[in-house]
């Protein structure tokens, strides 16, 4: 299918503004591809796992940002969209995800020369993307407003309405799938999208929106601009014409984007960083607990909002447990991405794994142990990409900078507790409030520490489930706003409310 796009490329060739990088490809504005001026402009997405280029985007720059947000008004105010009813949007929004099913493979492939992740959890993110646009179709047949209770002589109701032009700003973490997220339920509620990737992982979301396109979806509701978060993100922040900004990333850049949104007075859904307590009672399931840590801290090789990074074990349980814990970190199969029996693949740049590797440093400054790990694999198949070892560290206090700074990397804290207060105190102990988990055989316990710790995603002896029709998202320095679900749905809708007058004499003074 991706073939197919070449020769849609070639089809519109003469609409390119300029070929001087013929092997970059292109992004659409409406109906025209836009290639680099002058040639110099792209951004060359390399693969993490052999250094080899993985592609090259052509750079979108923010006099892109004005044409893009010029265009989704548009097709937006006039277009056939916003007043289409849900359910017929919903016909649309079912055909994009049936095609994003049907080239799986490619994109998935795509995916993870991309960002080095294991080809299988390319696979399930293509899913996840797919089950985004069916899950909001649906959402969209049974779409009901509000009908409220009169009290006067009226008739009244709140609506759903869209709010015009939204810019979704995604990391390079989970591509596709986090696009999707916002893409499919921001489409649902009647607006248009402008979506930027990373500029790390920019190759799916150019692919989202050809996929959009060649389902049916009105042109210039959706336009993928991969650009620079400096320029063409801080540009569609601050644009005017744009109405709303839904942001996954770091904290500091979401801190950023609030600052701006909140000078222009419009909302805003900040899905942030995390630095969330994975926490072991004595009373737990030994193995279930084991293997859920570490599929807590490895899977995407720590490269998670929601990764348990700070392990709290109860006093009595804690050397059994991190002594197994070390020797089978030791077993995690490190591997190329696409190797069925690879377990952890690379980080997603060198400039990242530096950055992990650089906090391990710190750790050990700080007076920690390294147990396991902490190092850059010495295996010569593995040099010419940005691999680490997975790595355990003890005798760190909570107050420690690597207990307390994100490191989005495979590395785990391990933390001593007492009891149930200990643990809600150190656990809740953070500027951040993504995830938590726990494992216990006590649901009693469990409800009462659920119920204490400041985290938008609790998981009870299990860890990392979600769900398209659950709500997701942050408490405190985490973020603002929930995704998923109806939730999602209203993230990207405003509330208008209409009177019907039903009286039948003037209204008095
Ligand atoms: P960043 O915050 O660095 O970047 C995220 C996106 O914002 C990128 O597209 C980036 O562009 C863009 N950006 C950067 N600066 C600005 C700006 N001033 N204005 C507008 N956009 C800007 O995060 P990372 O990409 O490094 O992703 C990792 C982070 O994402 C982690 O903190 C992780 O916890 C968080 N995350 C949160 C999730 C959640 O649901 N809570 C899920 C997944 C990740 P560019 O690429 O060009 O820098």
């Amino acid at each position: 299918m991706i073939n197919i796009y070449l020769y849609i490329l070639n089809l519109h060739r003469e609409e390119v503004d300029t070929m001087d990088t013929p092997a970059s490809k292109p992004f659409r504005v409406g109906n025209a591809w836009r290639n680099s001026p002058g040639g110099g402009n792209v951004i060359t997405s390399i693969n993490p796992a052999d250094g080899s280029v993985a592609g090259i985007v052509a750079r979108a720059l923010p006099k892109d940002v004005d044409d893009a947000v010029a265009v989704a008004e548009e097709a937006y105010r006039w277009g056939p969209w916003r007043k289409l009813r849900p359910d017929q949007r919903a016909t649309t929004l079912y055909e994009i995800g049936r095609r994003i099913t049907a080239e799986r493979d490619a994109l998935a492939r795509l995916q993870m020369l991309d960002s080095g992740k294991p080809l299988k959890e390319c696979q399930n993110m293509v899913d996840n993307a797919a089950y985004f646009f069916r899950y909001y179709a649906a959402l969209c047949e049974t779409w009901q407003n509000e009908v409220t209770s009169p009290r006067g002589e009226y008739f009244s109701m709140s609506l759903a309405e869209p709010y015009g032009v939204i810019a979704a700003i995604t990391p390079w973490n989970s591509p596709i799938m986090a696009e999707a997220q916002k893409v499919a339920p921001a489409l649902a509620a009647g607006n248009a999208v402008l979506l930027k990737p990373s500029e790390e992982t920019p190759q799916l979301a150019i692919e989202l929106a050809r996929i959009c396109s060649e389902a049916g979806l009105p042109e210039g509701l959706m336009t993928t601009l991969p650009g620079l978060g400096e320029d063409v993100g801080a540009a569609m922040v601050s644009h005017p014409g744009v109405r709303m900004v839904s942001f996954t990333g770091g904290t500091q850049t979401g801190r950023a984007i609030a600052t701006v949104a909140g000078q222009r007075l419009i909302p805003v859904g900040l899905e942030l960083g995390g630095k969330s307590p994975h926490i072991v009672f004595d009373d737990a399931d030994f193995e279930k607990a084991l293997a859920g840590v570490m599929s807590g801290i490895y899977g995407s090789a720590g490269q998670s909002c929601v990764a348990g990074t700070r392990l709290f074990v109860q006093k009595t349980l804690y050397k059994r447990f991190v002594k197994e814990l070390v020797e089978r970190t030791r077993n995690v199969r490190i591997g190329m991405p696409d190797d069925p029996k690879t377990q952890m693949g690379p980080l997603v740049s060198r400039a990242h794994r530096d950055k992990v590797a650089g906090y391990v440093d710190l750790a050990r400054k700080e007076g920690g142990s390294v147990l396991v790990g902490g190092a850059i694999p010495d295996d010569p198949a593995f040099a010419r990409g940005c691999f680490y070892l997975p790595t355990v560290i003890e005798g760190l206090p909570n107050s420690a900078r690597a207990c307390q700074e994100e490191i989005f990397g495979p590395v785990l804290v391990c933390l001593p507790f007492e009891d149930e207060a200990d643990v809600i105190a150190q656990g809740n102990d953070t500027v951040y409030g993504l995830a938590a988990g726990m494992w216990t055989g006590d649901y009693a316990l469990a409800w009462r520490v659920a119920r204490e710790l400041e985290a938008g995603s609790v998981w009870i002896n299990t860890y990392k489930q979600s769900h398209i029709a659950t709500a997701f998202g942050g408490f405190k320095a985490s973020g603002i706003n929930r995704e998923k679900g109806y939730h999602g749905l209203r993230l990207y809708s405003q509330v208008k409310s209409v009177f019907f007058g039903m009286h039948d004499r003037p209204l008095g003074l």
